[in-house]
């Protein structure tokens, strides 16, 4: 992506226009990660870091249908857990996190997941991006979780411009109306995922196409 030509921010109204098309054909975008309630959501986003979210799903499907609380991942223990998720890029350093992470929900948060980005980035293998998935996902905060088709989108079409996933996130919160920031991950996540993909966007069949300031567009 560093190759590519990057265009110039676009302006209030164009954004305006792209995230009230983006409303207008999913008024309710929804994250891909399969999840039964707030712990096994930190999970399974904490497992997606380098991984694709349907792996991820296929791995989880069994381990949260034994294991969908805190206590009963640490009953299930280390081993239990590796064996689960070994499909997994990195499972055994993502094993022992989910067992600490376990550990200390039940000592400090009373099971609980906290609500706080301070706490939940105090748990361990969570870091911004998965913090800011959790507190947008379940607690409805307008957060941004920019991952690598966010990072691309926003700045293939000028929405979002920023050199790394940091500066995307403050482009975002600055320039995206506070009426679409809740849902602006999750549209730009599937945008990014399934139409503005990284080798060949699928311009020709994209809702924004005339609003986007991409160079390189493929339309064939
Ligand atoms: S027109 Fe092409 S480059 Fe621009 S957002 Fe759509 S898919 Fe991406």
């Amino acid at each position: 992506m560093t190759q590519e030509r990057m265009p110039k921010q676009l302006n209030y109204q164009n954004i305006y226009e792209i995230f009230s098309r983006f409303r207008e054909h999913e008024a309710e975008p929804k994250g891909e990660l399969d999840h039964v309630n707030a712990f096994t959501l930190v999970v399974a986003v904490a497992l997606s870091a380098q991984s694709t979210d349907l792996g991820v799903n296929k791995a989880t499907k069994k381990l949260f249908a034994i294991a969908d609380t805190p206590e009963k991942m640490i009953a299930l223990g280390l081993n239990g857990v590796m064996e689960h998720i070994k499909t997994i890029g990195l499972y055994r350093q993502k094993a022992k996190n989910v067992i600490k992470m376990s550990k200390l929900l039940i000592e400090k948060y009373n099971s609980v997941v906290p609500s706080s980005r301070a706490a939940l980035e105090g748990l361990p293998g969570v870091g911004r991006k998965t913090a800011n998935v959790v507190l947008n996902m379940w607690f409805g905060q307008p957060t941004q979780a920019v991952d690598t088709h966010i990072l691309r989108f926003g700045n293939r079409s000028g929405v979002a411009i920023g050199k790394d996933v940091v500066a995307v996130e403050r482009a975002i919160e600055d320039h995206v109306p506070a009426e679409f920031q809740h849902h602006a991950h999750h549209w730009m996540i599937l945008h990014g995922r399934y139409t503005c993909k990284a080798r060949k966007p699928v311009c020709m069949n994209c809702i924004i196409e005339d609003l986007c300031q991409f160079e390189e567009k493929i339309i064939e």
